[in-house]
């Protein structure tokens, strides 16, 4: 369904992003993968997908702390008609110690990156009459926890930035809407089971069920195909009035 579309996904060569990438080229559209890397194992994913799927996949090198590459990014990409600002990292300390570089560092790439793409990819977008702009924010866009003062910040301004985007396009063929993913069964979240089954002396299906998904009331993880198809569906005719919301894809988190 997504045939003759160009998306770009930022920070897909892991995780989130890469499911996002994968199930929009199942639908049929010409991907652009993103990290800050250049390294020949970066082109070897995006040509696997390709391989995998039949679609063109490209990967293309941007670090996402920087205002100057964000824009760039859109530029090398051609334009595109689906913009997934996916790009995100993580720092957990009390707001008194958190270190200001992480700080900075947090805010630039999970929040001001999304500014910057989504600054370049409009007027191609206008031009068209159509596009799509789908933030990654989290279950942390909406809520808050201790320690994470940088992420929930930066979270919550994705959701401001999606709601103001949304309102100046609206009528003009093009969407903005924020997910909000729970916990996601990502290779970042994979690698912190072995060393908590062994603080808490238990199984791996006790740590996830009791430890990891404490605040997921279905006590299942997302995956990242689920976070796929959700973009999918935005990206669809179906989501042409969804617009200036948050989707939330958390287990039923929010609603605690
Ligand atoms: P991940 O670490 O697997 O993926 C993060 C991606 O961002 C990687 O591809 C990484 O290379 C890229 N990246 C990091 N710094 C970058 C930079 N400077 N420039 C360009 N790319 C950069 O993590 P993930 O869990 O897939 O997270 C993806 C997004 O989903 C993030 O925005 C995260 O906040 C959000 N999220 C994740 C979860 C979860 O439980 N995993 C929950 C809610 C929201």
């Amino acid at each position: 369904i997504l045939k003759g579309k160009r998306a770009v996904v930022t920070g897909s060569n892991s995780g989130i992003g890469l499911g996002v990438a994968v199930e929009l080229a199942k639908a049929g559209a010409e991907v652009v993968i993103n990290s800050f890397t250049d390294r020949p194992e970066d082109h070897a994913l995006a040509a696997q997908i390709a391989a995998d799927t039949g679609a063109n996949v490209r990967y293309i090198a941007a670090d996402m702390s920087k205002g100057d590459e964000c824009r760039a990014l859109i530029e090398k990409a051609g334009g595109c008609d689906i913009l997934v600002n996916n790009a995100g990292i993580q720092f957990v300390a009390p707001v008194d110690e958190f270190p200001v570089d992480k700080w900075n560092a947090i805010i630039a790439i999970n929040l001001s990156s999304a500014f910057h793409t989504t600054a370049a990819a409009l007027p191609g977008m206008k031009a068209k009459g159509w596009g799509r702009v789908i933030n990654i924010a989290s279950a942390h866009g909406l809520t808050a926890s201790p320690f994470k003062s940088a992420y929930v910040a930066a979270k919550h301004g994705v959701v401001g930035l999606t709601k103001t985007v949304a309102l100046e396009v609206a009528g003009k063929g093009i969407t903005c809407n924020a997910i909000c993913p729970g916990y996601v069964l990502t290779p970042l979240v994979e690698a912190q089971i072995p060393d908590t089954m062994k603080q808490y002396n238990m199984d791996r299906e006790t740590v996830i069920r009791e430890v990891m998904l404490q605040r997921q009331p279905s006590r299942q993880f997302a995956t990242v195909e689920q976070l796929g198809g959700t973009v999918v569906f935005l990206s669809s005719p179906s989501a042409d009035q969804i617009t200036g919301t948050t989707i939330s894809v958390d287990g039923g988190w929010t609603a605690l």
